[in-house]
């Protein structure tokens, strides 16, 4: 019978079966999806991670339209949708910036595995002028401390060195907020040429 409740051994195979794995970019494709779908949630506990990202997966999640006060030091100062608690208090007290318990926390800012060049960035470095190469790690230590991922810091800073590769070939570069002596000379002795 096929209406029998509770009959654990059912041979017929489920009726409405998904196809592929729920995608939530299948119908919307818009930025906003793609912002939040890219949110690294941190500063909580496990729990309370789990639930924010289902909430975004399933397209629940709704971001804050402006900062929200903190329970603790009554800051407007909380960026992320549904934390109660500010990173710096949630660090200060051990707590889980969401249920406010006292729990291990999953945490990129302090736990962020520390970037490196890899090889290909490497290479392309050291073919760039030593001027270059100083303008180049003087943005590279500015973009770190913006909350980039190292996947977004590596695609920032690979469009970096094209930007100084490709402005190396060109007769002038309008960036060079940094001329030594000696690049001033060299320009001067060019216009001589000329
Ligand atoms: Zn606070
Ligand atoms: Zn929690």
């Amino acid at each position: 019978m096929s209406t029998q409740k509770g009959n654990s051994s059912r041979t017929r195979p489920q009726k409405h079966k998904n196809q592929t794995a729920f995608k939530n970019t299948l119908h919307d494709t818009s930025n906003r999806t793609k912002i939040i779908n890219n949110l690294e949630v941190a500063d909580v506990c496990s729990r309370c991670k789990e639930i924010i990202e289902w909430k975004i997966k399933y397209k629940k999640y709704k971001p804050l339209t402006q900062q929200k006060k903190c329970v603790s030091c009554e800051q407007r100062n909380i960026k992320q949708a549904y934390h109660v608690m500010c990173i710096g208090c949630g660090i200060k007290l051990g707590k889980c910036t969401k249920c406010c318990q006292e729990k291990e926390v999953v945490s990129v800012t302090v736990n962020k595995i520390p970037f490196r060049l890899d090889r290909e960035m490497r290479f392309k470095l050291k073919a760039l002028p030593e001027r270059r190469r100083r303008t180049f790690k003087r943005y590279m230590e500015k973009k770190e401390k913006d909350e980039l991922t190292n996947d977004e810091l590596k695609e920032d800073l690979l469009n970096k060195l094209e930007a100084l590769k490709v402005e190396d070939k060109d007769e002038d570069d309008d960036f060079d907020f940094d001329l030594s002596e000696e690049d001033l000379s060299y320009s001067e002795h060019e216009d001589e040429c000329n």
